[in-house]
């Protein structure tokens, strides 16, 4: 299965994949977390980025769609993938288009910009591994390090306030565009991003399946 999660900053596309992706045996492809990894990495790729990813705007289409096209070579990648975070504009959905990856299906997950706010200001991440979490809805056990490899969790750069109102502003004027997008090809379905990580996980599955 090929197939994109589209959605707000915090809407839990990341977290969604991850269970989509378990239950497919695919890989969960994050350009936001390769992006992450080069920056950490000091990858002159990956300074280029982080003067865009800090000020919250998108990176510029080409670095990311070569990002992109490295990772699909990849063996995990051809049996299929989730896409989370990619394409965030039109010309990087027809960039995909133009590499031969045929989509299977867009699913969009709503969540009101107030409830991002909210749940951005909840969300913390490991310094390590990039595993995310949530203060309230999906915490680290010990409050304080990461469940899976035990290195601290702290508050992403880029989750604060000012730069969350800047990252929605580019996906109501970038990234939403591609819902129609993909409507016009009859590939977008719809999902209400729900309180419980489990209820939008069952809801997503269902309009999967049909
Ligand atoms: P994310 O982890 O998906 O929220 O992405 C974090 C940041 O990485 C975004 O705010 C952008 O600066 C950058 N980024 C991730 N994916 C893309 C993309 N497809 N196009 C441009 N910039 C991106």
């Amino acid at each position: 299965m090929k197939l994109i999660i589209l959605g707000a900053p915090g809407a839990g596309k990341g977290t969604q994949a991850e269970v989509v992706c378990e239950k497919y045996g695919i890989p969960a492809i994050s350009t936001g977390a390769l992006l992450r990894e080069s920056i950490k990495d000091g990858a002159p790729l990956g300074l280029e980025a982080k003067v865009f990813v800090d000020q919250g705007q998108l990176v510029p289409d080409g670095v990311v769609i070569g990002i992109i096209k490295e990772r699909l070579k990849k063996d995990d990648a051809q049996n299929g993938f989730i896409l989370d975070g990619f394409p965030r504009t039109v010309p990087q959905a027809k960039a995909l288009t133009e590499m031969g990856v045929k989509i299977d299906s867009v699913v969009s997950i709503e969540v009101p910009d107030e409830e991002i706010v909210t749940r951005l200001s909840g969300r913390r991440v490991c310094l390590d591994c990039g595993a995310s979490y949530h203060t309230s809805y999906h915490p680290v056990k010990d409050g304080i390090h990461c469940d899976k490899c035990g290195s601290e969790v702290a508050i992403r750069q880029d989750d604060n306030p000012d730069t969350v109102q800047k990252r929605l502003r580019v996906y109501h004027e970038q990234t939403e565009p591609l819902k129609e997008y993909y409507l016009g090809e009859g590939k977008l379905k719809i999902v209400i991003g729900q309180e419980e990580i489990a209820d939008t996980t069952a809801e997503l599955l269902k309009v999967l399946e049909v």
